[in-house]
């Protein structure tokens, strides 16, 4: 066969291994040892030295690559309701209530109750001592503001009470500062929890699947839609000795606390009567509201007068060293390279499912590539594994190393493949992009789902076939983003409408109940979900590593960019016809739009440009697919080896095929970067402004729209237009 003359494997048996060897205790045990303590950014370096040592067992290269990067380390909290005292002397106050701040020590866990256990603390949160009267703000949206702001709610100076869910945490908090707020509280409502709840009857964690009421969510507040990365060094890698930058548009400066449903309901009690309540405002104020059963009517307050919060945040401020594991297997060619990733640092002892079913699931990826090695096999691509440090806090590890290695995986990265929660559950769930669609479509059909209704069902024939746009919040948000290069993200989420018995447990994220004895009892006993997706990762990986011609596919990338063109043209159409007042509030980046500038009209036919810039597109795709198509059939025909020639003018035709395929995704990059956060440099894809987790289309044009900006948004359609065309091109 063509170029695997001197191969031992073939590609088939090669499948064969990264199937046949992936290995449920094996997953257990590697999940037990990522489990069994704290493993915070910069406070893992045991695990460090034991990921790289198991990494070269398993006969692969392995580097300690190290930042020194600014985070925080929880020192202090407090929360306390005080109460004036009705009497006459104003200045009583007594303490009505005071949380805990703590997760229950639970003894079916024992790692609930390490003694060096991680407080509930936010990353990269602002130390503060504020005392204040309360609003309750719903999820915090931009909408739910905004919402306040017009019921005229008094927000200045005031503390929020904030649920989680919808949108990116740290993005709350910012949306709180800009409008005044002094300090930001934010709980778990039990509504979000689908049907497997205590309200609804299920017994709670540890007895059942369904939520335990203390556990909280700890996480970062950086404002992710502004840039990832160590905040000091926005762009360029945080080496010893780099220049820093100031941290103020990155970071919030007030302090916020996480809490737990049971110490939320106290205060949230207080604000039942006091200011407007679900029913004045819109739906989505009205769902999903948990802890109505337990007395709670979510009305807004403010807090009365004699009720205020003191919330206090003590956080340390360092500059410490992270630190990258990074592995490679060397190809025949050195100048395609596919990169795979998972983050190794939690918030809490456990980490079970975030991230460390993604850690379990890559040793079993890379133990399995070391079998084939050790068979015989090289592949033709060059592999790089990578365990991220510092992804908690901000994406750091991987922001950093990308920023770093910048000109190399310009010139030779085909494509980054990452696995954050490999498994808390059954349910099968993807984001990608389009180029990278059709393979994840072919390896789903190649690996038996660990839940059959009927036998023989792969994970393909279960999985709803959707496939989400690139937003962010995790580590492939450097490479898709910053870089350039096509990626993927995936891993089984919960099914929070099914009862518990078949795959509905409650994820307890970022809490400490999101241990190894949570994951063994409900999250996926046996470990059968982790094998899974370390089957998957294996083939997909072996597949872009090995495949003669890459298996990248331009014509799905066409057909989805004529699809987002449509979306937004009929967006644009609603917003002229007065059917929608506004466009997309979460991609807003100034409060109010002023009076709109620039013309509508010339924007509206503007549009014209980009669809023919798409169909152009859409044309070189097909025809670039179709020979590259041609190229992998011949190179799937034996060619007797004294036709040199022949093979000689077919593996030149291939590397000519596969560089198209490499660069396709950097020709979407803008260098100046998206309005406001030029570290952004994709046109098609960023996190929303304001939504932060879930991804934006066109974000420089949307948000120009959104503005009433119209004049900028014209400027936009001639940059996407641009690099339409420049993509276009590049497939010529
Ligand atoms: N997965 C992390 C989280 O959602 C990402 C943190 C970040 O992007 O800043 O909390
Ligand atoms: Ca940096
Ligand atoms: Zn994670
Ligand atoms: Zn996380």
């Amino acid at each position: 066969h063509w170029g695997k003359g001197e191969e031992k494997l073939s590609y088939k048996e090669l499948q064969q291994i990264l199937l046949d060897t992936p290995d449920a205790e094996k997953a257990s045990e590697w999940s037990k040892y990522y489990t069994s303590g704290p493993h915070l950014a910069g406070k893992n370096y045991s695990q460090v030295l034991w990921t790289q040592e198991k990494w070269q067992e398993f006969g692969i290269q392995a580097d300690v690559v190290a930042y020194d990067t600014y985070i925080n380390y929880p020192l202090g909290h407090r929360l306390v309701l005080y109460e004036k005292s009705k009497a006459e002397d104003a200045e009583s106050w007594s303490v009505k209530y005071e949380a805990t701040l703590e997760e229950d020590v639970l003894e079916e866990d024992p790692t609930s109750g390490l003694e060096n256990r991680i407080p509930t603390f936010h990353g990269y949160s602002a130390s503060g001592n504020v005392t204040a009267q309360y609003v309750y703000v719903n999820y915090g949206t931009y909408q739910d503001f905004e919402d306040l702001v017009a019921a005229n709610v008094s927000l200045e100076g005031k503390i929020a009470l904030a649920k989680y869910g919808g949108i990116f945490r740290g993005l709350k908090v910012k949306r709180a500062q800009d409008l005044g707020m002094v300090g930001v509280v934010i709980f778990t409502d039990p509504g979000d929890d689908g049907q497997v709840t205590e309200e609804n009857g299920t017994d709670i964690y540890p007895d059942g699947p369904a939520r335990n009421p203390s556990s909280v969510q700890r996480g970062s507040t950086q404002f992710l839609s502004v840039a990832p990365g160590d905040p000091t060094t926005p762009g360029y890698p945080s080496k010893p000795g780099v220049p820093r930058q100031p941290v103020d548009s990155a970071i919030p400066s007030i302090p916020s606390i996480p809490l737990s449903y049971a110490e939320a309901i106290p205060i949230l009690k207080t604000l039942n009567g006091h200011g407007p309540g679900p029913k004045d405002f819109n739906k989505a104020w009205q769902e999903n509201l948990g802890l109505k059963y337990k007395g709670v009517e979510y009305n807004v307050g403010p807090s009365p007068e004699e009720l205020v919060l003191n919330l206090v945040n003590e956080q340390e401020y360092v500059t410490t060293p992270l630190w990258n594991v990074i592995g490679v297997i060397n190809g025949t060619l050195s100048n395609e390279v596919i990169v795979i990733g998972n983050h190794r640092d939690a918030w809490v002892a456990g980490g079970a499912g975030d991230p460390n079913s993604g850690s379990a699931a890559l040793n079993e990826v890379i133990r399995s590539f070391g079998v084939a090695i050790s068979k015989g096999w090289k592949p033709l691509r060059t592999i790089v594994f990578a365990s991220w440090d510092g992804e908690e806090y901000g994406l750091i590890g991987s922001t950093e190393w990308v920023e770093e290695y910048l000109p190399w995986l310009n010139a030779a990265n085909v494509a980054y493949v990452n696995v954050d929660v490999a498994t808390v559950g059954p349910i099968f769930k993807c984001a990608a992009s389009p180029l990278l669609n059709k393979v994840m479509y072919e390896i789903a059909d190649l690996v038996q789902s660990p839940n059959q209704t009927v036998e023989g069902q792969t994970v393909g024939d279960l999985w709803d076939h959707k496939i989400n746009t690139m937003g962010s919040g995790s580590d492939f948000t450097a490479f898709q983003d910053f870089a350039g290069i096509p990626s993927i993200d995936f891993g089984f989420g919960p099914d929070p409408e099914a009862p518990g018995d078949t795959g509905g447990a409650v994820y307890h994220y970022h809490s400490n109940y999101d241990s190894y004895h949570w994951m063994a009892t409900y999250g996926d006993p046996g470990f059968h979900y982790h094998v899974t997706v370390a089957k998957l990762w294996g083939l997909f990986t072996a597949r872009l590593a090995e495949a003669p011609v890459v298996p990248l596919n331009a014509t799905d990338y066409a057909i989805a960019i004529e699809g987002y063109i449509s979306n937004v043209e009929s967006k644009l159409d609603a917003l002229m016809s007065g059917e929608v007042d506004e466009f997309a509030i979460e991609t807003r980046s100034r409060p109010t739009p002023s009076e709109p500038q620039g013309d509508v009209e010339d924007l509206k036919l503007s549009f014209k440009i980009l669809h023919k810039a798409a169909s152009h597109l859409l044309r070189a795709a097909k025809k670039h697919d179709a020979w590259a198509a041609k190229l992998a059939s011949q190179a799937d025909q034996p060619i007797p080896w004294y036709h040199f020639i022949q093979k000689f003018h077919l593996s030149h035709n291939i590397a000519v095929a596969n560089k198209k395929y490499k660069y396709l995704e950097r020709q979407f990059l803008y260098q100046k970067g998206l309005d406001g956060r030029s570290w952004f440099k994709h046109v098609i894809f960023a996190p929303g402004l304001w939504t932060g987790y879930a991804g934006a289309v066109f974000p420089g044009l949307v948000e120009a729209v959104d503005n009433q900006d119209f004049g900028n948004a014209r400027r936009w359609v001639g940059i996407i237009e641009g690099t339409i065309f420049k993509a276009a091109r590049s497939l010529h």
